[in-house]
């Protein structure tokens, strides 16, 4: 299937031009089911191949495999390392936090093993709603700016659910110092609050990454993983607004993930996909919307659908002092 080639959107002051559909790759550690390398490695070709340039993991997405499996699938390509952007993580691993200097360094050089990969472009703490925002601010990011001067990594980003939490850290560091931002589930159909935070960090040149339109699976036909944090309630409006879709003969995957990339401040939107199918649909969601626009009518119903759950979200991180 011969597709028009995905809009290209600039991070922020990095200079990188992201695909505006990016590749959440933590499906390939398994964290929504097992995925035979082999169609790990179908995936990751068919999205390169159909414009897609932007491939984002950590070492916490299956306790490390996503960015082994993400390494075999990239090397595969066979296509120069200047024609795709990789993001790895740091700080969150399958046993827990630690944002320590000591640790975030020794962690890219491993992440780099897993990958295959003389440098990422972003590195980003990974969850800092977990850790203390002091010491990122005074230990971790300054770390990190060693591993940029070193050549190890481009760019400094950092990531998480509560939404203040970007404001506390970029208040308290120089400018620059943090290049990007991961905001996850807050700019979906359900709950679109970091729509309010775009203004200030477009302010700060910092850059925006919207994960998980899916809502980590709960806007979609199969329904949330069993570990998902979300409350009944809001679990419950997601498959009603599921289901009338599909009454209707449309599909709310395609229906949110349009609806996160009409803001065009947001760079790109990472979704996680561990199917050629699931790549294809999502390209031509994008593409679809860049040529005819989204279904209003059946936005305004699901919006309808979800509005007493409107931006409801759930508890992540430890109490700050
Ligand atoms: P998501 O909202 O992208 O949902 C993923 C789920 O939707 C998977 O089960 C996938 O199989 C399914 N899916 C994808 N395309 C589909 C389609 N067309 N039809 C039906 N189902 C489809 O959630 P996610 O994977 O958690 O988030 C995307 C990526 O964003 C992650 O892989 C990760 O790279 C990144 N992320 C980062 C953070 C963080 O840094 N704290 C948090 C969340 C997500």
């Amino acid at each position: 299937m011969a597709l028009p080639r995905m809009e290209l959107r600039e991070l922020g002051n990095t200079g990188l031009k992201l695909s505006c559909v990016g590749f959440g790759a933590s499906p390939l550690g398994n964290v929504f089911g097992p995925v035979p390398l082999e169609e790990a490695i179908g995936c990751v070709r068919r999205a390169f191949d159909l414009g897609v340039n932007f491939f984002d993991t950590s070492p916490y997405y299956g306790r490390t495999l996503s960015e082994k499996i993400l390494g075999k699938c990239l090397k595969a390509l066979q296509v120069p390392r200047s024609e795709y952007i990789v993001s790895t993580k740091c700080g969150r691993y399958g046993d827990g936090f630690d944002f320590s200097a000591e640790r975030v360094t020794r962690s890219i050089d491993e992440s780099l093993e897993r990958l295959q990969l003389d440098y990422v472009d972003i590195l980003q703490c990974h969850d800092i709603e977990f850790g203390s925002l002091d010491q990122i601010v005074s230990e971790t990011l300054p770390a990190l700016v060693k591993l940029k001067e070193a050549g190890k990594i481009r760019f400094i980003g950092i990531t998480g659910l509560p939404l203040d939490i970007f404001t506390y850290v970029l208040d308290r560091v120089p400018p620059g110092m943090v290049d990007v931002i991961l905001s996850y589930c807050h700019y979906g159909i359900n709950d679109n609050a970091l729509k309010d935070l775009i203004p200030y960090l477009k302010g700060k040149g910092v850059g925006i990454i919207s994960a998980s339109p899916l809502a980590m699976g709960i806007l979609t036909d199969a329904g949330p993983p069993e570990w998902h944090p979300a409350s009944p309630e809001l679990k419950a409006a997601c498959q009603a607004a599921a289901a009338h879709c599909k009454s209707k003969g449309k599909n709310i995957s395609k229906l949110s993930l349009q609806y996160s990339l009409s803001n065009q401040d947001i760079s790109t939107v990472l979704v996680g996909m561990n199917s050629v199918k699931q790549v294809e649909e999502n390209v031509a969601a994008a593409v679809e919307l860049a040529t005819t626009g989204i279904d209003r009518e059946m936005l305004s119903e699901v919006e309808a659908i979800l509005k007493p759950v409107k931006n409801q979200s759930w508890p992540s991180g430890i109490r700050q002092t």
